[in-house]
């Protein structure tokens, strides 16, 4: 029986592929830290050193809590952690810095005297087993409960985003600990969720009855035995990619990973693969604008025979013929015009396979066996061209 958690079983929704190399291959990597994290990572010690010094009776104060975040900064901020992201919004590591004791300084106003809870648990850390056998990961940033009953499960979160009721109640990994946490404690009356969102100051709270609880888990042991008895990963790239530390093995990335390591424009453009979309994309682009010249100049023969009243129009090598026909416009709702026809016995006569639809209906497996029987499916190899960050797509075969 394996330990699955909340992040493993994102990590499989995000991306089956993203899964396979970081679970099943196990291929480690090196996960650079970022600002944010860094930043929350921090912001995290310095809270929990806080509710450590209360549970010892030992004195509060803001300023002693400031120290120890600062104190942290320095002593674990390394010139490797990522700015990037900061960086693109005009922000640097000391704003960050200075965030974080933005974010301790408004907590600490709003919580002092920190009496909101009796504290059982800080970096709580625990396993529980699922109905199916598999085991849960269980981390909680504060645990506490009151002399009423109520248990709290909290998290500290320093997202720039809030998050509404709609995302509490929906939030998968904290609903998770409820069942841990009555599970373990048989006196809780009730298991609130609590997300300390400190750029916001303010919480985001849900609580689950048991019927939301055992549909959890539920679809819980049904996902865990969706991964167990996959045998494809596909990728799934999403605007998550830029941030996938298995850049490097993933398939639709990896040529990309290699040219970022070249160490000038001269080798990045003698790369094969350069080359070869770079032909290939120039290609496309000339074609792309013969066809529009082409139907340009269509337009210019069909009036200039229209002008001299001529259906024959002389080049000095070639003639073009320009003729007016009849083309029927086919109605936007095909229903009644397919329902006559098939009625009249005509159908037959005209209809054709709907191709593209018909092969994915195939590939999916929505056809019938006695029919897809009657087909051959053979390995080809679709070539498409587009921007390397979002853009329009040059499609081509
Ligand atoms: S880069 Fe994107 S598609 Fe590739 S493994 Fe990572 S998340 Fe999946």
């Amino acid at each position: 029986m394996a330990m699955y958690s909340h992040s493993r079983v994102s990590t499989y929704e995000n991306c089956p592929y993203q899964y396979k190399l970081r679970y099943i291959d196990k291929i480690r990597v090196e996960i650079p830290t970022t600002i944010e994290a860094f930043m929350g990572s921090m912001v995290h010690q310095a809270l929990e050193d806080l509710y450590k010094k209360k549970k010892f009776k030992k004195r509060i104060a803001k300023s002693s809590l400031i120290k120890f975040y600062r104190d942290v900064w320095d002593k674990n901020y390394s010139d490797d952690i990522l700015i990037v992201k900061a960086e693109k919004e005009g922000l640097k590591a000391d704003n960050y810095r200075k965030m974080g004791e933005r974010f301790l300084s408004d907590y600490f106003d709003r919580m002092k005297p920190f009496e909101e809870m009796t504290i059982l648990g800080l970096e709580t850390q625990d396993r529980m087993t699922l109905p199916d056998g598999n085991q849960w990961h269980v981390r909680i940033d504060k645990l506490g409960c009151d002399d009423k009953g109520n248990y709290y499960v909290c998290d500290y979160k320093t997202n720039a985003r809030m998050k509404d009721q709609e995302e509490a109640d929906a939030d998968r990994q904290l609903a998770m600990y409820s069942i841990w946490v009555q599970d373990k404690f048989k006196d809780a009356k009730s298991v609130k969720l609590i997300w300390h969102m400190l750029a916001f100051n303010r919480d985001a709270v849900s609580e689950r009855t048991d019927e939301q609880l055992e549909k959890l888990q539920k679809e819980i042991c049904n996902k865990i035995k969706e991964i167990e008895s996959a045998t494809e990963f596909p990728r799934n790239q999403t605007a998550l990619c830029d941030y996938c530390v298995y850049k490097e093995q993933c398939p639709s990335f990896s040529h990309g990973a290699e040219l970022d390591k070249k160490p000038t424009i001269k080798e990045f453009k003698d790369d094969e693969g350069v080359k070869l979309v770079d032909e290939f994309s120039e290609i496309k682009k000339l074609l792309y604008d013969l066809k529009k010249r082409e139907e340009r100049l269509r337009g210019s023969l069909v009036e200039f025979a229209k002008q001299k009243k001529i259906d024959t129009i002389y080049g000095s090598n070639m003639k073009a013929s320009v003729k007016e026909f009849d083309k029927i416009v086919m109605p936007e709702d095909k229903e009644e015009l397919i329902a006559l026809m098939k009625k009249k016995g005509i159908w037959d006569d005209f209809a054709a396979i709907n191709f593209m639809k018909f092969q994915s209906g195939v590939v999916k497996g929505n056809v019938e066996d006695d029919v897809v029987r009657l087909v051959e499916i053979v390995k080809a190899w679709r070539v498409s061209v587009s921007k390397k960050k979002a853009g329009g797509e040059v499609e081509g075969e």
